[in-house]
């Protein structure tokens, strides 16, 4: 499928930054930058400042979307948040699988499949994030890392809920660092993950499905990256916090 026919996705990931009145504040800033953009432009935002993120978005082009959810829908598992919860306040998108979550917070392949069953199931669409340590770079299996995430996280997720599923490509050595993968680099692996899909599902599912590069992606390299024929968009962290920054970014997405 010709790339321009993908949709491109350009997500913040604000991680654990912006108080509520702040959230509006940036939003306020960022949405008139980028009212004209030939793309999806999304802030995934702290919880606490979903309800006000809504409320400064509503009746503009940004969707908002949160950082993670739960499997179960209510029950013992506290402070957790349920896809009923976000769904009902309005949230389109959720990031699931993040580095930091697997690094700092436990998470695995399995909850990272559990999570998106469920957001899938309730309507969420899914920011799937896969990527290699820089040790497993350095050993020369990014591969084998980037397939079996791509299995296990989208495991018994069906063609049809593939759809609503967003990849994004955070190779961990990139994320918060500075340091950016090469555009080729991205392409390579982006590339990996479709053909992937294409086993996994089948060629069309696979070049249908918006895959990001995430890690240092700023408003100076967003261009090259971008321009790259599997690289659908970006999951922008620290730059997302920069009103001027992130919309540059939006810009180049929409090229
Ligand atoms: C991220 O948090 O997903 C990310 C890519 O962060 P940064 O852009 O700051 O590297």
């Amino acid at each position: 499928m010709d790339k321009a026919k993908r949709k491109a996705i350009i997500a913040g990931n604000w991680k654990m930054n912006k108080t509520p009145k702040e959230a509006t504040t940036l939003l306020n800033a960022i949405t008139p930058l980028v009212a004209d953009a030939d793309c999806e432009v999304i802030a995934c935002v702290p919880y606490v400042d979903l309800a006000a993120a809504i409320e400064a978005t509503a009746g503009t082009n940004v969707k908002i979307g949160a950082e993670n959810c739960h499997w179960a829908e209510s029950g013992a598992f506290t402070g957790e948040i349920s896809t009923g919860m976000l769904k009902e306040v309005g949230v389109e998108y959720v990031v699931l699988g993040h580095s930091e979550r697997r690094q700092y917070f436990g998470e695995t392949d399995e909850t990272v499949n559990k999570r998106t069953k469920a957001a899938l199931a309730a309507g969420l669409k899914p920011i799937v994030c896969v990527g290699e340590l820089l040790w497993e770079r350095e050993c020369n299996i990014t591969e084998e890392v980037i397939a079996r995430q791509i299995k296990l996280d989208l495991w018994d997720v069906t063609e049809e809920e593939l759809k609503n599923v967003v990849i994004a490509y955070e190779p961990v050595w990139a994320i918060g660092t500075g340091k950016t993968a090469t555009a080729d680099q991205a392409e390579e692996v982006c590339a990996f993950i479709r053909a992937q899909l294409a086993k996994l599902y089948n060629q069309d599912a696979a070049d249908a499905v918006t895959i990001q590069y995430g890690g240092s992606m700023n408003d100076g390299n967003a261009d090259e990256l971008l321009s790259k024929i599997d690289v659908d968009g970006g999951l922008i962290g620290g730059a997302s916090l920069v009103a001027e920054k992130f919309a540059a970014i939006v810009k180049a997405a929409s090229k």
